[in-house]
């Protein structure tokens, strides 16, 4: 069966999930206090609605308790966003995820019951940080406040040797979960400790980010 999302907010990030879901091919209910905003979603999403969501009975109108998962994405106004994901909550939503404005924001979304609450501006400077420390970073994604995966080019000091011989679990206390060899354009899950290293091949590491840290620095940054 087909699941069904709404956004409310339709601001800059809100937006672009509203676009990419309805791109994928989701049903999309689209949610914004601001008939220009909801105009501009009228040829994007399944459904555009003007509504403030602040008001308990506007959401019931929208029957909102029968979608699937549901994107909190108010930015600037933090009392409309806490607002409604508590009625969101209260109405018995299944899902929701939330964007926070600031870590105050998102301690209170966490402590109301958002399911997943997102911080897009923190952890996208997070991630871009990575990547200007090394063009070995090609991605960081943080899974919790200390542990993350990161992509990263194997280093020089990598070329030509296995995983058994770096020790990395040993060393660094992260795991290798795979590796990307961009050469024969395969990716290799959960690879073998004698696998070797290629120029070229990329890793995925799994680790808490103290560990990921000294790993990126002995062995990634060049
Ligand atoms: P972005 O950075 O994603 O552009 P933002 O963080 O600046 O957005 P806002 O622009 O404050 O966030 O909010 C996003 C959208 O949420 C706006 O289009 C705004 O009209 C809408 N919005 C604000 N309050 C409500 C509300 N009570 N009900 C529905 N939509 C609302």
């Amino acid at each position: 069966m087909k699941r069904e999302y709404a956004v409310i907010g339709l601001g800059r990030f809100g937006g672009s999930i509203c676009r990419e879901l309805s791109a994928e091919g989701m049903d999309v209910l689209a949610v914004d206090i601001h008939e220009d905003k909801v105009k501009e979603f009228r040829n994007i999403a399944a459904y555009a609605v003007i509504a403030d969501t602040t008001d308990e009975d506007v959401l019931k109108e929208l029957g909102i308790r029968n979608i699937d998962h549901v994107i909190v994405a108010i930015g600037d106004d933090i009392q409309a966003s806490i607002l409604t994901t508590l009625m969101l909550k209260e109405l018995g939503v299944k899902k929701i995820t939330a964007k926070a404005q600031n870590d105050y924001h998102e301690k209170v979304l966490n402590k109301i019951g958002a399911d997943h609450v997102v911080h897009p501006e923190r952890d996208m400077g997070k991630r871009i940080a990575h990547q200007i420390i090394s063009t070995n970073i090609l991605d960081h994604l943080e899974l919790s406040d200390d542990h993350s995966i990161v992509e990263v080019r194997v280093g020089k000091k990598m070329h030509g040797r296995s995983l058994l011989d770096l020790d990395i679990r040993a060393r660094f206390g992260c795991n290798v979960v795979a590796i990307k060899e961009v050469q024969d354009r395969k990716v290799n899950v959960s690879p073998q400790a004698s696998q070797q290293l290629e120029k070229g091949d990329i890793l995925i590491v799994i680790g808490a980010d103290q560990d990921i840290s000294r790993f990126e620095k002995q062995l990634v940054v060049e």
